[in-house]
């Protein structure tokens, strides 16, 4: 029996790696952030200089499928099994949306939904955003829907 079948929604996290040669403080903050959020997950990344005779400064993230470069506008994501690895950003564009309130238009933040939501605050855990088929709904949003306010 042929039967009919789609592709499950997959859920990442994801950092865009900025142009190693962005002083700015927001890029300063960015590239941190990345090598916090990695080492802070079980990965590791490291970052190799022009001093080692490569053309570009650039950073080196470790998979499971060995050490891949991560480049300037590159993504870093992590998969729902907690693994890191780099993707160009045409790849990522053409794969990945942000995941997007369907009331409120607004983008899922982890730390938004934490903060929003009182259980969440409680237990500590991240979440809180309702999904169904093809829409997800924050936290505040189903609050609201059912009457409540946080
Ligand atoms: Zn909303």
């Amino acid at each position: 029996m042929i039967r009919r079948f789609r592709k499950k929604p997959v859920e990442i996290e994801a950092m865009q790696w900025p142009n190693y040669d962005d002083d700015s403080y927001d890029a300063r903050c960015q590239r941190a952030a990345i090598h916090r959020w990695v080492w802070g997950n079980g990965g590791k990344t490291w970052v190799v200089s022009r001093k080692h005779e490569d053309p570009d400064v650039h950073v080196v993230v470790e998979t499971r499928a060995g050490n891949m470069r991560l480049d300037t506008g590159d993504w870093i994501i992590r998969d729902a099994a907690g693994e890191f690895y780099p993707c160009k950003p045409d790849i990522f564009e053409q794969t990945y949306g942000p995941i997007e309130c369907w009331t409120c238009g607004r983008y899922d933040a982890w730390r938004d939904a934490f903060e929003s939501n009182p259980i969440q605050r409680l237990t500590t855990r991240p979440g809180g955003w309702y999904s169904a088929d093809d829409r997800e709904i924050c936290p505040e949003c189903i609050a609201r829907l059912l009457g409540r306010t946080n």
